[in-house]
């Protein structure tokens, strides 16, 4: 049986970003345990690579303190480590009362959550920044923006291994058990052959199997509200020609579940429309391409130039969510487990969006919980 002082299961944005945080702060064993056979093959590379500014989530809520405080640490680190990242700028855009009502109070709960340099824009001023589009109003969020999460993952994984950690790709978390001295984590590899683990400290950062993990060491996943629920995302591509033909990320008002298929700026300044959200009970990454119709025609009001044809299938992620269809806002779970009997115990569960912007964030505060 192997030996650890903490295991972290799940290389994706938010284990390694963990991981190369406690690494940096303390000497200690640590294992990363990945399934697949390289970091981010899931959620954390199926997504908008939008740095956000932190509005949409309630005031005091997890979501809305980290992504506030990782959008910050995000930029710092980018420009201190020569990653790609760009400060575009956001306007998230209105048409009629309705709408305009909704952007206001987004502008009102972000200046609440502390998000800098928010403004209200009317329909010239929009015109001035961007002239392809068209709406009433819009907030401005000068504070969102791009990075590239594969460069990001790759800067967090080689400074984690630098610090000494090790990362066992290609092996699968099978079991999981709690012992008197700590936990037991079974771990299965391509063919089949297993390993144990012996620890005092696990942090569950497993994605979309968060809640399955839990599930293996005795958590009751129903009872404490732990359950997932896949909502899959896909994006369409923007033809080439209308290629630097916005500068910020353009948003319609956010629904209950998602922010809304919205433009999507690549760093190379080429286009793409997405995500759209829908709760599914199987993860699949296939784009329907019947949902074409449904993209064109949430976007077309505010992006005129655009025609049908100018759509062509992308990709979609799955988010993990714990709002389930119909349910209310739900935050981020980051706990240690003590309280249920599972001391050492880190659950991070149910870290949809904005999950990549939180990812520094996060990992001071698993930090602080370790
Ligand atoms: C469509 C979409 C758009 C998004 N856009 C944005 C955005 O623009 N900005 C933003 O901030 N956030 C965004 N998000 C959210 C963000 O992508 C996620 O919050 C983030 O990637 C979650 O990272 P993670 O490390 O928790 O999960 P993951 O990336 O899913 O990593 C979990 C890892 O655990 C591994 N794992 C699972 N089970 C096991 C096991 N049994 N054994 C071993 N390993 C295991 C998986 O293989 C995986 O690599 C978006 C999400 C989606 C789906």
């Amino acid at each position: 049986m192997e030996q650890a002082d903490i295991v972290i299961i799940g290389a994706g944005i938010v284990g390694l970003a963990i991981a190369r945080e406690i690494s940096r702060t303390r000497t200690a064993e640590i294992i990363l345990i990945e399934q697949h056979p390289y970091f981010g093959a899931e959620t954390s590379s199926r997504n908008s690579e939008v740095i956000h500014a932190g509005m949409y989530y309630p005031y005091d809520s997890l979501k809305a303190q980290f992504c506030v405080r990782g959008n910050r640490l995000l930029y710092e680190l980018c420009e201190q480590n020569q990653l790609p990242y760009k400060k575009t700028g956001k306007m998230i855009v209105a048409s009629g009362p309705e709408e305009t009502a909704k952007v206001e109070a987004l502008f009102q709960q972000g200046n609440e959550n502390g998000v800098p340099g928010l403004s209200m824009l009317n329909a010239r001023q929009i015109n001035e920044l961007e002239p392809a589009i068209r709406a009433q109003c819009a907030l401005l969020s000068p504070e969102t923006g791009l990075l590239d999460a594969h460069r990001l993952m790759q800067f967090y994984e080689a400074q984690a291994i630098a610090n000494g950690v090790l990362i066992a790709y290609q092996n699968k978390v099978v079991d999981f058990r709690k012992q008197t001295d700590g936990y037991k984590i079974k771990v299965a590899d391509e063919s089949g052959e297993t390993l144990e683990i012996l620890s005092p400290v696990i942090i569950n950062s497993a994605g979309l199997n968060s809640d399955k993990i839990a599930a293996l060491v005795g958590i009751d996943i129903d009872r404490f509200h732990y359950k997932i629920h896949y909502c899959k995302g896909e994006y369409f591509n923007i033809a080439n020609r209308h290629a630097g033909k916005i500068k910020h990320l353009i948003y319609p008002v956010p629904t209950s579940y998602s922010l809304g298929i919205h433009t999507r700026l690549r760093l190379d300044g080429t286009l793409a429309l997405g995500p759209n959200a829908i709760y599914i009970d199987e993860i699949d990454y296939k784009v329907d391409l019947r949902n074409q119709a449904e993209f064109y025609k949430s976007v077309k009001e505010f992006l005129p130039f655009l025609e049908y044809n100018d759509l062509t299938p992308e990709m979609a992620g799955v988010r993990s969510k714990l709002q389930g269809p119909g349910d209310e806002f739900r935050d981020f779970v980051i706990r240690d487990e003590s309280d249920k009997g599972f001391p050492g115990l880190i659950n991070l569960i149910g870290i949809d969006s904005p999950g990549l912007t939180s990812a520094p964030a996060i990992a001071e505060l698993v930090a602080d919980l370790l």
